[in-house]
């Protein structure tokens, strides 16, 4: 026994709170202070249920006298802090025995009283003596299910509501504490120690004579967050001349294709819809309630959060703050911005071809294309290349969770729509189909077969579609996704409180695009080499390396030059009013040329050479170590004219769109940095280039130069460094790689080991590791700020989408973070939440 009684009556006044009773016992007592018709209940605290668990029974007679009622029927539902976190299922109709089912056989008739005595036999024999369902639910009535239950467990069934309460408590308890519901509860953020609450409730029949039934309610779409009555109800009238019929369910309002609650019992659908409204008033957010209809009256047997997917979490938030019953800022931080991904996924074009390969569960909404890849390690492998990438697993597992975030989207050959992929996929915003018919995975030999035989292997090209559940071949273009007004709410909202600047990575029109959509604040990457991956330009390009002396090469820029200048022209044009900032060449020249040997072929055509000077031309260029050769800002020192044909291209370009009305004053960044003098170099030729194209063109424009701070040492001369740049932009992707001497492309090879042996918290490539690579960001800003005045600092890592180093950089004074156009609404949030 404990010394305290261990449970309280859940009464207006009681000492209630969710950190010790739960969710559920705390929202049930402001249901009760607000005078809805909430059934006598008990709470009972995370510590008595512990001690449940260990044997400690507290005092259950006592408990149960506090219940008044003939017979004295009781439930168990559990309430653990956050309803995220589960529990084991409730139990109902507890303190049947024979008796009571006398009583009831009087009072609600025979059918009722043996249904409701027979289920709980069976929930009594499944959920405390965990015997298997079947038998019970084939019984033919209560008298057999005690048989059942007396051969089965060579005891009679117990006739004490003492007894049946204390095996329910304890079969509850110890549920909490077994290792499955562990570990799914930790998967939804729950604390190694989470506790378990339970509520004892008088039960209220939904059965009987009269109007009876039993339901549940909720007044918004759990789709898009409209109003909206939805729910489902069960009427089990039972009248004298009803005797055996079956449960009929009644749709809830007013419906043309059947019998509804609303008309009905017109007064308790209007009391079901003022007890939802004084929810939504007095609970500050919109409930799901459950309720129970006793002989014509309504009992409100709880309510919870109703479910919602992401796009209604923002319809219901920003509403409840346009109606004035939450503040702006509250809206904005209850929705988890990882979540507005959901929100933002592409579909698919309607209008493309399509080859359907498989057809499956649609898990997650979205449609995404990439290369198979079939486990976590290639997933992320494929991340750190920029290469999308589908994860195709049989199903997934915890393990999975890492390929998961690294992956475009996620098939599996089994699975339904609350599989483990389903669930995760969901929570991460990411397209997944599960359960693909046909599909036969060999993870071992790297290839998937499909139902008519084809075999497809690592690397070769899918699209999935989440929202219809279909697998297609090839790249399927996309559409971008649609956004309503409360997204737009959500958005504004968010830069009226928000501190610091948002801009997108974005390379070609059609990103940019998509960033002005999500009201982005600017460019703050532009990475130039993605505007050479096409066809014939890789081409020009290729030429320009492989030209012999200075006079070719300045031919093969001169080809270049056009291209780029008609691309900053239409860049500039549609950002006009916001900053961009281009960055110069970063890669490595030879990551144009061709490896494979079709290539090779086909470049030694395309520049009239013989095939062996293409491959030894090639080979004379492969470097040990790529990431720390000859890229960057070395390019710009060893072969000045290609920066200065870019520098040329973004001033012709400033003057052509300043010609068309556009504001513009690029921003040109230097990748790479490791010394003051290559700025000074750099810069020198850039100012040159501004000159003449000025003097060409009479046109006065305005530019700033600045440098990424992606090495060690660019951090740490940062001072030095800053004297000569307009701006630091901390290119936190190479910086982590340097400062970790860890390669960005094969860091996914170990970095689950790595991680689940708790050598890193999280992989410093997707989260940053703020002890070490944020320090050299701190010391970099401080003595960069110090050397320069007003200096501009910021971050364009992949880290700039995410929310916790968003946090981060404001907190050191960033002026913006720039991430990928589909985090900008994300890191928009990010930014807003961290500010309130
Ligand atoms: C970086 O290194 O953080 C960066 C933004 O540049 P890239 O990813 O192109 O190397
Ligand atoms: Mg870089």
């Amino acid at each position: 026994m404990l010394d305290t009684p261990g449970f309280v009556e859940v009464t207006p006044t009681a000492d209630i709170s969710v950190d010790q009773h739960g969710n559920r016992a705390k929202c049930l007592q402001r249901l009760v202070r607000m005078d809805l018709p909430v059934p006598q209940t008990v709470a009972i605290p995370f510590a008595t249920v512990r001690k449940i668990a260990e044997g400690t029974m507290p005092d259950l007679d006592t408990l149960i006298g506090l219940f008044d009622g003939t017979p004295r029927l009781l439930s168990v539902r559990s309430s653990s802090q956050t309803s995220d976190w589960g529990g084991p299922g409730a139990v109902l109709n507890i303190g049947m025995n024979s008796d009571a089912h006398d009583r009831l056989s009087n009072t609600l008739g025979q059918c009722a009283a043996d249904e409701a005595y027979s289920r709980f036999i069976c929930a009594y024999a499944t959920e405390v003596m965990r015997l298997d369902e079947e038998p019970f639910v084939g019984a033919a009535g209560p008298a057999e299910s005690l048989e059942i239950y007396e051969a089965e467990c060579d005891a009679p069934f117990p006739q004490s509501l003492t007894e049946q309460l204390g095996g329910v408590l304890r079969s509850m308890a110890r549920a909490w504490e077994g290792t499955s519901a562990r570990l799914l509860r930790q998967a939804q953020g729950a604390p190694a120690d989470a506790g378990l609450g339970l509520v004892v409730q008088r039960m209220a029949h939904g059965m009987g004579p009269g109007q009876s039934g039993v339901g549940v309610v909720q007044f918004v779409s759990p789709l898009t967050g409209e109003p909206q009555v939805t729910g489902r109800y069960t009427g089990q009238a039972r009248g004298r001349d009803m005797v055996g019929d079956r449960a009929t369910a009644l749709y809830l309002r007013h419906d043309a294709r059947g019998p509804s609650l609303e008309d009905r019992l017109p007064e308790i659908y209007a009391e079901l819809l003022e007890a939802g409204a004084l929810c939504r008033r007095r609970l500050r957010e919109e409930m799901s309630i459950e309720f129970t209809i006793d002989q014509g009256r309504l009992f409100v047997l709880d309510a919870v959060r109703c479910p919602r997917e992401p796009r209604a979490s923002v319809a219901i938030a920003t509403a409840l703050a346009r109606d004035g019953i939450i503040r702006r800022s509250d809206a904005l931080l209850r929705i988890a911005p990882g979540t507005l991904g959901r929100l933002l996924h592409r579909q698919l074009d309607p209008g493309s071809e399509r080859q359907v390969l498989s057809r499956g569960v649609a898990a997650s909404p979205g449609a995404a294309a990439g290369r198979i890849v079939f486990d976590s390690a290639a997933a992320q492998a494929a991340l750190s290349r920029d290469e999308p990438c589908i994860l195709v697993r049989r199903e997934t597992a915890p393990d999975d969770v890492r390929g998961m975030h690294a992956a475009d989207g996620v098939l599996t050959e089994r699975g339904g729509s609350t599989s483990h992929a389903a669930v995760i996929a969901r929570g991460l915003g990411l397209p997944c189909v599960t359960g693909a018919t046909g599909l036969r995975i060999d993870a071992a030999k790297r290839r998937l077969t499909l139902a008519d035989g084809t075999v497809l292997k690592e690397g070769d090209e899918i699209t999935i579609d989440g929202s219809s559940g279909e697998v297609l071949a090839g790249v399927v273009p996309t559409q971008e996704p649609m956004l309503d007004d409360a997204f737009a709410d959500l958005m504004s909202w968010s830069d009226a409180v928000r501190d610091i600047g948002v801009r997108a990575n974005a390379d070609t029109v059609a990103d940019a695009t998509l960033a002005r959509t999500f009201g982005v604040d600017g460019i703050g990457l532009c990475r130039t080499e993605h505007m050479f991956f096409d066809a014939s330009r890789l081409t020009v390009m290729r030429e320009m390396i492989f030209a012999e002396g200075s006079e070719d090469r300045a031919a093969a820029l001169e080809r270049l030059l056009p291209m780029q200048r008609a691309d900053f022209t239409e860049l500039f044009k549609l950002m006009s009013g916001l900053p961009v900032c281009i960055r110069l060449l970063d890669p490595p020249l030879h990551e144009f040329l061709p490896a494979e040997s079709e290539g090779i072929h086909a470049l030694a055509e395309a520049l009239d050479r013989p095939v062996s000077e293409v491959k030894s031309r090639i080979a004379s260029m492969q470097e040990y170590n790529p990431m720390l050769g000859m890229r960057g800002v070395r390019l710009g020192i060893a072969v000045p004219e290609i920066y200065e044909m870019q520098a040329r291209a973004i001033f012709e370009a400033t003057v052509a769109a300043l010609r068309t009305g556009a504001e513009i004053a690029p921003e040109i960044m230097i990748p790479l940095v490791t010394a003051r003098r290559e700025v000074e170099l750099v810069r020198r030729r850039i100012d040159a280039v501004a000159a003449a194209v000025r003097q060409e063109t009479g046109m006065a424009f305005e530019f700033r130069v600045g440098v990424m701070v992606e090495t060690p040492r660019a951090a740490l001369r940062a001072g030095e460094i800053a004297e000569t740049a307009d701006f630091l932009s901390f290119g936190t992707n190479d910086l982590t790689q340097m400062t970790y001497g860890l390669s960005r492309d094969d860091a996914g090879r170990f970095m689950s080991a790595y991680v689940n042996e708790g050598v890193y918290p999280e992989d410093p490539f997707t989260t940053l590791d703020v002890d070490g690579v944020g320090e050299l960001l701190l010391l970099g800003a401080s003595r960069g700020r110090k050397a320069r005045e007003g200096l501009t600092v910021a971050l364009c890592g992949e880290h700039g989408g995410s929310p916790e180093s968003i946090a981060f950089c404001r907190l050191a004074g960033f002026d913006y973070v720039s991430c990928s156009p589909f985090r900008v609404p994300v890191a928009k949030l990010a930014a807003a939440q961290a500010t309130i």
